[in-house]
């Protein structure tokens, strides 16, 4: 049966309706209006969300959608890198939890955060599951990742990067037009890890 809507100061039921798009965007995930029901007495003017309930279902519903859409987005991105096996037994998660998520309904708030920090990260990520995630080698793949990064920055938004070795250690340098980086020191030795990071410093060029 249809909910009966009154006016809250003239309780006349000769309302007229307007919908009223609401702008809405989870993190990574795609814009998307909730259609809000906006009422106008047609007795006394009055102009209001006479049935919160409703506009509060039609919130949960849109947000829902938005998560299983930004759910799907991120699993299928991520495949891109590794098949959805891979990933499930690198990071130690039942067989077809990521299929699970991606064809149910409604992804929980923990694996959507947890496909939103995969999703920035794949390759480094991985490879940190990999030596499950074992705080020496973590390290040295940060580093890896890091020169990997600064290359990219500079190739993509100018200025230089040069990189040398002596011995087992790796000289960093980069160069960027609004920023200055610079990576000492960073062994690349397994056997001496006295040393992994022995400097590191990153600062604004302005
Ligand atoms: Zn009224």
């Amino acid at each position: 049966m249809e909910k009966i809507v009154n006016c809250p100061l003239c309780k006349s039921i000769d309302l007229i309706v307007h919908f009223e798009d609401e702008a809405h965007q989870l993190t990574l995930g795609a814009p998307f209006n909730v259609k809000k029901k906006i009422y106008e007495c047609s007795n006394c003017g009055e102009i209001g969300e006479f049935d919160r309930s409703a506009n509060a279902v039609a919130l949960k519903d849109g947000l829902k959608e938005a998560r299983h859409s930004l759910c799907r987005t991120l699993i299928t991105d991520i495949q891109a890198h590794y098949s959805m096996s891979t990933t499930e037994k690198l990071f130690e998660l039942p067989a077809r939890t990521l299929n699970g998520w991606k064809s149910e309904g409604d992804p929980s708030a923990v694996s959507l955060a947890f496909l939103r920090v995969l999703h920035t990260y794949p390759e480094m990520l991985h490879e940190a599951a990999k030596v499950r995630f074992d705080s020496y080698k973590c390290t040295v793949i940060l580093a890896k990742h890091g020169q990997m990064a600064f290359k990219w920055l500079t190739e993509h938004h100018g200025g230089r990067y040069s990189f040398g070795t002596a011995g087992t250690k790796i000289n960093i340098e980069a160069q960027f037009p609004d920023s200055h980086a610079v990576v000492n020191s960073v062994t690349s030795s397994e056997e001496d890890d006295s040393d992994q990071l022995s400097s590191f410093s990153f600062a604004s060029g302005d």
